[in-house]
Parts: structure tokens; C-alpha cells; sequence
């Protein structure tokens, strides 16, 4: 393990770093997210709370090829409040200077907005029309973006009145916007729209949108800082959410923030911007190194920390994919200890330049999943690619992202379909323990042989007896027949999960034999499939071709769930409140051969509902495709009287 440099080195390195960063960032180039950067600031105001780089601002802006501009007032940037002490000495200290002036107490009307992850913009209109846009930059001078800024959602080229003004706002990539325009990618919604505001070819600047929260000129007298909010929305502009609230107020929507409104939310934020709400008190309390003393950015517990290399390993799975996963120092991240955060894919390795003994930002994004944002500081070389397989030893291959293993009888692939098979089914006993017991005594070596096992196979292992040798093979054979779905899944193919084989069954191909005489071309048309992925399931089916016949032999015969089923060939979704669980509505669809969509789309044929005459955007949007709508009763008599329902469902889906 590599240790850590003494307290002095580190404040040098941490300086060094932080001067970097701040640079990069303030020309709009960041190195590193926002998250690293914070935790590197926060670590340097630890150990030397007087350094120089802390007392700064950013760096002037770099030449490039757009224009500098001059703000005619300053952006400023904003003090930090990280936990609730903070915040609450930040309000004492507002009431204590709002005393001095005579000001009734500030804490008592703030204005709580949502702090934006994007980039500061300025856009400066004359006579209601749009001159320029110029970008934060060092808070004084900035870069002109304004071809690039038109291009922006919610950035009208004309205000609805004549004013002359200048609006401020953050440029921000919407999460939905993020799948639509820049698919695929894991980089920060925040570095994507940096980086995209600033192409000279402004490609890409249509899927970025601007929220504006401030304007200063005009013609209206405003005395509140919600009176801004409220102009804003009246010239037509998109703000985000805002409310004028006391101190225990503000307190309450950081806490629903933090906990449930944040995660749910189609763009990122980082904490929120409480702000005294009079005017004339922010005035008076004044700036102090371009921060106003009268606001401040109280942002949420950080669901990312810098943790250290320790090991990186190469784990085979059970298509015989190889997955680099990090062993990192343990940090406490959002209440849970992360110590592994899987890498993906050797890709994803090379791309990061990784290495042990390496400071990396580890976050629990979106999800409890633990994903490793960047790597924030390379102490040493990056890790060495293997060449051969951890488990086996065997040559390792390389197939599109992936560095596979090639040996068919590795034990790494041969245990981990079989663990894949039982545990896809569910099949209780069935431990990892057990398998690797049967395959080490060459009793098993493939799906198919569990169901030739005998009582006494598995009565004269170590530890077992004749008990739960006959327990573990009942549980294995109640799960007979197996649904088609089910019987794929199970055999583990790489990008052929559960959800796969469901849509290609729900899509007609449901008989194994169909499945199989499947082309990569039929599979890729398939709504949800895609071409790499289409492929992959053809190549997976032909290399598993005789495994699945020796499966079948061995009487374990996949059966179609849509046969006979009366809601076969027809999907439906869900909406709004129903008299039972949408679980058990969902259930019942696949039990009776249909499909379930998570949304209303031109292939649906039924939308069920509580008022189906209702006016909702889903309702509108399923008329507008044909889709029909039904309650829940509807949906019941469905399934109950097939002979009546059947006609009109045929009309709907054609
Ligand atoms: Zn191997």
C-alpha cells in the first residue's frame, strides 16, 4: 500500500493541484469535476487554512478563439455552507450586520432556490433583443459565446418588451437531454455542457439549456429578491423552483432536498442558494472578495470522495468477460463503506490511465452502486493490462471493450454459468460452495448435468448427506418446466439479461425454435434493441447452440408463457392510482402472455387507467397514437371474458 506524503509535501501538492484546477475551471475547461475539486479545497483548508490559493479567485481567462468580454457588473461567486452549523453562522452573522443598519432580522425572509451544477452565462438584450451572451469566466471578463448561446434551450433571441437588460442564468445539461444527445456517455452532465458551450461549431449546444435566476438594468423597481424571480418568469424565462421562507424554513426543503427531491430531479444540483430576500439589505451588507455577504450556497453532504488505489483486479465472469475492479482505501460515502468500484471493462481502463497507489473520486451517483468519477491525482504509472486469465491462466482475448477469456473449460466460466443458472431461477439451497464442489468433482461441468445428478452424487461431497442431496434436487426440478424467458436468461449470455429475453418473447418470437432462427437484422429493429446488442444475442445463441440441445435432451424444455395466453401479442401500461398494486396488474399481464411497456408509445396497445376519459398528457398522448385506453375493470374483463375482448384488441394494434 502506498503511504501517504508527509503533512508540508501534501499541502504543497494539494496547492499545486487546487491552483491547477481553479485555472482549468475558470476557463471553462475543468480537469476535474466539482466534487474533486472540493475535496481537494476542503483537504488544503484542513491542513493550511491561511493558504495563498485559497485567498484567490480564477485564473484570467485563456486565449481561445472567442472574443473576451467585459461584465459591465461583475458575476460574483458565492460563500459555502457545507452542514447546518455553517448555515446557521452564516444567518447570525446576516441578522448581527442587518442590526448594526437597523435591519429587521434577515434570517426571517430568505429566498431558497436549487444551486444549478452547470456554467454562469450573462446575456445582455437591448431593446428586448438578444446582443450578446458572455460566459462567467474570471467574474469580470468572460468569453462571448453568443452564437452558441442562441442555439440553447430556454435563450429567446427576443424579450416579449423592449427592455435592456442583463439576465443570469446556468448552463446546464438536462439528464434526459444528456441520453438523447450524448449517448453513452459517463462523464458529469456538468463537464459535457462545459465542454459543449464552447465549441467553435457550437454542435451539440441545442441538447444544453439555460435557467436564469437574476437580471440587473431593466425598467422595474424591484425591492425583493423574489420580485426578480417573478420578472423573470413574466419576460418568459425558465427559472428554476424558488420560495421565501425563514431560517427553520430553509432548513426543511435543504432536508427534502437531501433525502428524496434532489435524486429526482432531470438535471444535477449541489446544494441550494438561500439568499436574504430584500434588496436593499443585500446592498447594504455588501460584498466581500466578490462574494455578497447576504448569500451563500448551502450545499449537500458530498456523495463523493477521494480514496486511494490499493489493488486493481481482473475477475473472469461467466460469459468470460473480464472485469477490472478497483480495491480502493475504505471510505464512508452517504452512510455505506466503499472499498470495490468496478471499472467495467478494459476500455474504460486505458481511457482513465488508472493505476495503483493512485487518488481517485469515488461517488454513489445516482443509484447505491459504487462508480469511480476520475482519477484525481496519478501518483506512479498506470496499471499494467493483463495478458492472461486470473483464474485459469489462459490467453486472454479481446472482444470490443472487453478482454474475454478464451479457455471454454476455465473454471471461472464454467462455475459461473452454473451459478448464473441456479441463481436466475431462484433456486434456493444452491450455493456457490456446492457448485464449485460438483464441478471439482467433475460431476458437473455444464447446465444440462445438474439434472442428471443422483441423490448420492451429492450425499458423498464433504459436509453434505443424503438430506439435502435430495433437497437441493427437488428445489432444482420444481422450477420445471421453465418459462422461455426464464431458460434464456439463465444461461447467461453476455447482453442477454431477463429483460431482453422478455422483449423478444412479448415481440413474437416465442418459441425457442423461433428465437433461434432469429436474424440480427429482425432482432435490431426490435424497439429497445439495437444493433451491437442484436448481435450479440445472434452470436451467443449460435456458440451456445449444442449446450441448449444437450439441455433440451436432458428434458428440460423451455415453455412459451404467451402460448395460449389470451393477452398474447398485446401490451399495456400502467398509470396513476389503481384498486390493486401495479405489480400485481403487471403479473398477471405476463402471466397471461402479454407485454409491459414503462411508457405510452405508437407500439402500445392498452393504457390502463383510473379515469380513461381523463385529459392527462399520457391520456393524450395514447389517443393521439390510437393506443386505447381502459380501467382497471376493463383490464379485468380482459382477461376474464377473452371470447368478447378479443376482436377490438386486433383493430388496436393494427
Ligand atoms: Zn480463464
Amino acid at each position: 500500500m502506498a503511504s501517504r506524503p508527509s503533512s508540508a509535501d501534501r499541502v504543497v501538492e494539494l496547492a499545486e493541484l487546487v491552483r491547477k484546477y481553479k485555472d482549468a475551471y475558470y476557463n471553462g475547461q475543468p480537469l476535474v469535476s466539482d466534487a474533486a475539486y472540493d475535496e481537494l479545497e476542503e483537504e488544503l483548508r484542513a491542513l493550511d487554512p491561511a493558504n495563498a490559493i485559497l485567498q484567490s479567485v480564477g485564473a484570467p481567462v485563456a486565449v481561445t478563439e472567442w472574443e473576451k468580454a467585459r461584465h459591465a457588473i461583475p458575476m460574483g461567486s458565492l460563500n459555502k455552507a457545507v452542514n447546518e452549523a455553517e448555515f446557521r453562522q452564516w444567518a447570525a452573522r446576516c441578522d448581527q450586520l442587518g442590526a448594526e443598519s437597523s435591519l429587521a432580522p434577515i434570517s426571517s425572509d430568505l429566498l431558497v432556490t436549487e444551486k444549478l451544477d452547470g456554467l454562469s452565462l450573462a446575456v445582455n438584450y437591448e431593446k428586448g433583443k438578444l446582443v450578446e451572451a458572455i460566459t462567467r469566466g474570471d467574474g469580470h471578463v468572460g468569453e462571448r459565446i453568443t452564437p452558441n448561446a442562441r442555439r440553447m434551450k430556454g435563450v429567446p433571441a427576443r424579450l416579449p418588451e423592449p427592455l435592456t437588460v442583463s439576465i443570469r442564468g446556468e448552463i446546464i445539461l438536462k439528464l434526459s437531454d444528456m441520453k438523447i444527445g450524448f449517448p453513452g456517455t459517463d462523464a458529469p452532465p456538468r463537464n459535457r455542457a462545459a465542454g459543449t458551450s464552447k465549441r467553435y461549431d457550437g454542435a451539440g449546444c441545442e441538447h444544453l439549456s439555460v435557467k436564469f435566476y437574476d437580471l440587473e438594468g431593466g425598467d422595474t423597481e424591484l425591492t425583493t429578491e423574489k420580485q426578480k424571480y417573478e420578472r423573470l418568469v413574466e419576460l418568459g424565462l425558465d427559472v428554476p423552483p424558488f420560495a421565501v421562507t425563514d431560517l427553520d424554513g430553509a432548513l426543511r426543503i435543504h432536508a427534502e432536498y437531501a433525502t428524496k427531491k434532489r435524486a429526482e430531479l432531470d438535471y444535477e444540483i449541489d446544494g441550494l442558494v438561500v439568499r436574504a430576500n430584500d434588496l436593499r439589505a443585500q446592498e447594504l451588507l455588501g460584498e466581500l472578495g466578490d462574494r455578497p455577504r447576504a448569500a451563500v450556497a448551502y450545499k449537500f453532504p458530498s456523495l463523493a470522495k477521494i480514496s486511494r488505489v490499493v489493488a486493481i483486479n481482473w475477475e473472469t465472469g461467466p460469459t468470460g468477460r473480464v472485469t477490472p475492479i478497483a480495491n480502493v482505501e475504505p471510505v464512508e460515502i452517504g452512510g455505506a463503506v466503499v472499498q470495490f468500484v468496478s471499472l467495467h471493462n478494459v476500455s474504460n481502463v486505458e481511457r482513465l490511465g488508472i493505476g495503483v497507489g493512485h487518488e481517485v473520486l469515488v461517488s454513489r451517483r445516482n443509484d447505491v452502486i459504487p462508480y469511480l468519477e476520475e482519477v484525481v491525482v496519478k501518483h506512479g504509472p498506470s496499471t499494467t493490462i493483463p495478458t492472461e486469465c486470473a483464474t485459469c491462466g489462459a490467453a486472454l482475448g479481446r472482444r470490443g471493450e472487453y478482454l474475454v477469456c478464451t479457455n471454454r473449460e476455465c473454471r471461472a466460466i464454467v462455475e459461473g454459468r452454473l451459478r448464473r443458472w441456479v441463481g436466475t431461477q431462484d433456486i434456493l439451497e444452491w450455493g456457490d460452495k456446492l457448485i464449485a464442489q460438483l464441478v471439482e468433482a467433475k460431476l458437473v461441468r455444464e447446465p444440462a448435468d445438474l439434472y442428471r445428478l443422483k441423490v448420492e452424487d451429492i450425499a458423498g461431497l464433504e459436509r453434505r448427506g443424503a438430506l439435502i442431496a435430495k433437497k437441493v434436487l427437488d428445489n432444482l426440478k420444481a422450477k420445471l418446466p421453465l418459462s422461455l424467458p426464464v431458460f434464456l436468461a439463465s444461461l447467461g449470455m453476455d447482453d442477454f439479461a431477463l429483460e431482453t429475453a422478455k422483449l423478444l418473447v412479448g415481440n413474437g418470437y416465442d418459441t425457442l425454435e423461433k428465437v433461434q432462427a432469429a436474424t440480427a437484422e429482425e432482432i435490431a429493429a426490435l424497439k429497445g434493441m439495437g444493433a451491437i446488442k442484436a448481435r450479440s444475442v445472434v452470436a451467443g445463441l449460435a456458440a451456445r447452440a449444442e449446450e441448449i440441445q444437450r439441455l433440451l435432451d436432458a428434458g428440460v424444455v423451455p415453455v412459451a408463457p404467451s402460448a395460449g395466453g389470451v393477452l398474447s401479442g398485446k401490451s399495456f401500461c400502467f398509470t396513476g392510482a389503481l384498486p390493486r398494486p401495479r405489480k400485481e396488474y403487471e403479473a398477471l399481464v405476463e402471466e397471461h402472455g402479454g407485454t409491459v411497456l414503462s411508457g405510452v408509445t405508437k407500439d402500445l396497445t392498452y393504457l390502463v387507467m383510473s379515469d380513461p376519459g381523463s385529459a392527462s398528457t399520457k391520456a393524450e398522448k395514447a389517443r393521439k397514437y390510437g393506443v386505447q385506453c381502459i380501467d382497471a375493470a376493463g383490464f379485468m374483463a380482459l382477461i376474464d371474458a377473452p371470447s368478447t375482448a378479443g376482436a377490438p384488441l386486433t383493430d388496436a394494434a393494427g
